[in-house]
């Protein structure tokens, strides 16, 4: 009998029981707005501001209601707006072009190379005339940032970096997010801190971090800050920012905190998993991995592998064949958006744009999550699960794969 994987691909770890401890203080004393202090009392918000400014070395946090918030919140804080143009991945997630198109200015998409970073020959040629690149490091990808930077440098595009997936990553090192100008991540469930929804913005840039914290709404209480700038950051900006509410609440930032500190253990969990994975299916004819440059300290709560030159039919019978032995495949090349994963050219509100290569890699892209309910035993039999479905549909044996239905 073939062996068959039973655990869940969305069921994430419990919040720790320190981040339980915390939040239910602040439901029994009901001071949930992050500006609602009793005297002498430090908002857990503003606590968490400056723990994660710490940790990554920024001079300036704010914590927002969402990472794509925080992407937005930037983008209007160095002053793009309507009618600009901003540079992004053409492979990333729906909320980055989501918050180019939210500020009024058009999203022009970057091609992607075979390691599913950002093609910067591709970006050297869009870079003239763009206001900014949101640079997305998608599913934790890191790019040859020392050449990315002195190109955006030298073409004085300031880049905001997408961090969803590179929260405690580093490239040589310098975390993720401390390369540009500001580096926005997300507490999302499925991300490397969970609050259910939540979001962080750094930078070491006081102009920038005045606008973004009256932005984020905090109204003329920004003093309570404790990773802001100085009180003349916000003389300037007061009047002319809008209040475009987006705050964190003490609830989350309680929940977090926690997490925050075990973050550096959770990471080295997270390539425990992808290492076995690695492993199990290297040399596997048919599947190509993707390779991590040694510049590059990833975190890896996803694996992604390549199906290069697959037809859609090859796939998608393997994604059933992996379905029945419990192994939950994601697939980037579904003409339809489906869950999480879609498409630049579903994203219509954007004009259509011409990117052959990144269509063709994400052809034959699949990605899967590692939640770290799994254990590396898990991680060994969902990489034989995968080697022999594989081996089967490309060599053949799994039959004619026509007769899959394209229910999908
Ligand atoms: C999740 C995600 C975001 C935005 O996060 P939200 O907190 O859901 O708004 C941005 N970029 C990428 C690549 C993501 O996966």
């Amino acid at each position: 009998m073939s062996e068959r994987f039973t655990g869940s691909f969305t069921q994430q770890e419990p919040i720790p029981e320190a981040g339980i401890e915390a939040a239910l203080k602040v439901l029994r004393h009901g001071r949930l707005h992050r500006y609602n202090t009793a005297p002498d009392e430090i908002a857990e918000t503003a606590l968490l501001e400056e723990e994660f400014a710490a940790f990554t070395g920024a001079k300036y946090c704010l914590a927002v209601a969402s990472g794509g918030y925080a992407i937005g919140c930037a983008l209007r804080a160095i002053g793009v707006g309507p009618g600009d143009r901003v540079l992004t991945n053409a492979f990333t997630l729906a909320p980055v072009p989501g918050a180019i198109a939210a500020v009024g200015s058009a999203p022009a998409f970057v091609e992607t190379t075979e390691n599913l970073t950002i093609d910067i020959d591709d970006l050297a040629a869009k870079l003239p005339g763009a206001k900014a690149l949101v640079l997305s490091h998608m599913r934790g990808h890191i790019c040859d940032m020392d050449r990315l930077m002195a190109l955006c440098d030298a073409a004085g595009v300031p880049v905001i970096e997408d961090c969803a997936h590179t929260m405690g990553a580093a490239w040589r090192q310098t975390p993720s997010g401390r390369h540009g100008i500001a580096g926005c991540y997300s507490t999302q469930t499925y991300k490397h801190m969970n609050s259910g929804e939540g979001g962080l913005l750094v930078s070491d840039d006081p102009d920038l971090m005045a606008r973004a914290t009256i932005l984020s709404g905090s109204y003329m209480l920004y003093t309570r800050h404790r990773a802001a700038p100085g009180p003349e950051a916000f003389e300037k900006v007061k009047y002319v920012t809008p209040n475009v509410s987006g705050r964190m609440d003490n609830l989350r930032a309680a929940i977090l905190r926690p997490q925050l500190a075990d973050l550096p253990a959770q990471c080295a969990r997270w390539n425990a998993l992808y290492q076995v994975l690695e492993a199990g299916l290297a040399d596997t004819p048919g599947l190509r991995l993707i390779p991590r440059p040694a510049e590059e300290h990833y975190v890896a709560s996803s694996f992604q592998f390549l199906l290069p030159g697959w037809s859609g039919d090859r796939v998608r019978a393997l994604i059933a064949r992996a379905a029945a032995r419990g192994v939950e495949l994601k697939w980037f090349g579904h003409a339809e958006p489906t869950g999480f994963t879609s498409r630049h050219d579903s994203w219509r509100y954007a004009e259509a744009q011409s990117l052959p290569n990144t269509d063709r890699i994400l052809a034959g892209l699949i990605d899967m999550r590692l939640p770290l309910t799994f254990s590396t035993d898990d991680a060994a039999l969902i990489a034989r699960i995968i080697r022999a479905e594989v081996l089967a549909v490309h060599q053949g044996e799994a039959g004619p794969v026509e007769a899959v239905p394209a229910a999908d």
